[in-house]
């Protein structure tokens, strides 16, 4: 038996951001720290604020987030009032990631109230900072609370919906890479987390429609797969072969797309080379309209050449398909012969 830390408020809704002062009052809390995502639309700043102060909560301590790094972690945790109960993270990945880091570092309870869904990291138990500019993924504590407003999610720009989709089905490469590193090198497994990983998924291929609902699916998605990370205490349920490839494509790209994009791509592909779940992600990247912003700025095909090269070794003993047997040329066999993936790259 674990011990695990889960959200234990929970509020997936439209109208949820106007509500986020009763929700944190209800908490009995009363002072807190404000971090939100440079370029955040201001209205939206400003409808968090007003529901917080009409709620009798008073924002100590606001911050624009303009990167996500330790050191700039740091110089806030050092800024940080003593009297903050909770730090709030408010709009996209960076703000989240580092009010996550924050309260980590200083012991306070972490609300997650991100403004759109292009990854799972709003409710993961790590933080993806740069230290001294190279990207980690550090360990950080689960949020306490996650509030998503569905509606300001529908109305984020709908290529963040697509690579939140593409980071969803990253879970079916992920949990069978976990299966093969377990017969492989015994990799220890927790089938509770498996089951749960791949659960997320299935609840969404239902449905994966770009409406309010659909918007609540992959929230709810992407929340219980965060939680499958906490449960495992390895990021293996939702980490595997396809982010090895997306974290080399950010290494050689001239210009690395959104982590979710590079992904779903690397899901489809990888999926295939495992002979399983390849249909499902299909279903789900064509119905969802993942492909449209992947076809909009097509890859240069020497990218992924040199990423597929790079990717086994991105961490050594991370044992995946990739390590299983050499699947370069199977890879780009596929990459030119897949009318979906042909449609990926700009002929050279
Ligand atoms: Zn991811």
């Amino acid at each position: 038996v674990t011990q695990i830390d889960v959200p234990t408020l929970v509020r997936i809704k439209p109208g949820a951001l106007d509500r986020l002062g009763i929700y944190l009052a209800r908490q009995h809390e009363k002072k807190i720290a404000l971090l939100h995502s440079e370029g955040l639309v201001p209205a939206l700043l400003e409808q968090a604020r007003y529901s917080l102060e009409h709620n009798g909560i008073e924002v100590v301590f606001p911050k624009e987030v303009p990167e996500a790094s330790f050191e700039l972690a740091a110089e806030i945790f050092g800024q940080l009032p003593a009297q903050c109960g909770a730090v709030v993270g408010l709009g996209g990945g960076k703000a989240l990631d580092m009010a996550k880091y924050l309260a980590t570092l200083a012991r306070k309870r972490f609300y997650a109230v991100p403004t759109s869904l292009s990854h799972d990291g709003f409710a993961s138990p790590q933080a993806s900072l740069t230290v001294k500019g190279k990207r980690r993924s550090l360990p950080c504590r689960m949020a306490d609370a996650i509030v998503v407003d569905t509606e300001v999610c529908l109305h984020a720009p709908p290529i963040l919906w697509s690579s939140g989709v593409g980071d969803l089905v990253s879970k079916v490469s992920a949990v069978h890479d976990w299966k093969l590193a377990f017969h492989a090198q015994g990799t220890v497994i927790n089938d509770f987390a498996a089951l749960l990983s791949d659960a997320t998924v299935s609840q969404f291929v239902s449905r994966p429609q770009n409406d309010l609902e659909g918007q609540k699916l992959l929230a709810t998605a992407l929340m219980l797969n965060g939680v499958a990370m906490e449960v495992a205490g390895t990021s293996r349920p939702a980490s595997g072969s396809e982010h090895l490839i997306s974290h080399a494509l950010d290494l050689v790209s001239e210009h690395p797309r959104l982590h979710g994009l590079q992904v779903g791509v690397a899901t489809y592909v990888v999926t295939h080379l495992q002979k399983q779940g390849h249909e499902r992600v299909a279903h789900v990247l064509k119905e969802s309209g993942f492909w449209k912003y992947i076809f909009q700025n097509p890859w240069k095909r020497s990218e992924w050449q040199a990423a597929i090269d790079l990717a086994p070794s991105i961490k050594p003993d991370f044992y995946t398909i990739l390590a299983e047997r050499d699947c370069r040329a199977e890879i780009m066999a596929f990459l030119e012969s897949d009318p979906m993936l042909k449609a990926c790259f700009r002929n050279e």
